[in-house]
């Protein structure tokens, strides 16, 4: 699978997680769906592409600043969940 892919399954776990355990709904509430789409689209639009690292690694921060800070807690909350759901993704996100 295409790294891009991979992060964006990652991206969209941890976002449903954090959104159902802060915010105590079923499905994305506005406010998350709103910083879903745009993760995803700068993923999309990311210049390094294929050979991109962690996002959290990367030299460039194409994040404007309010969702830079809302993604951190998103990934802060839901990454060391993100074990007990989906340890394999998180095998293969380490492995990468
Ligand atoms: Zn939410």
């Amino acid at each position: 699978m295409p790294k891009i892919d991979q992060e964006k399954r990652t991206l969209i776990v941890m976002i449903k997680i954090y959104c159902r355990k802060k915010h105590h709904t079923k499905h994305l509430c506005a406010e998350c769906q709103a910083l879903l789409s745009y993760a995803l689209n700068r993923l999309d639009h990311c210049r390094y592409g294929e050979n991109k690292g962690f996002c959290k690694h990367c030299p460039s921060h194409c994040y404007n600043k309010a969702n830079q800070l809302k993604i951190r807690k998103v990934m802060g909350f839901s990454g060391p969940q993100l074990i007990f759901y989906h340890p394999i993704m998180v095998i293969r996100h380490l492995l990468s």
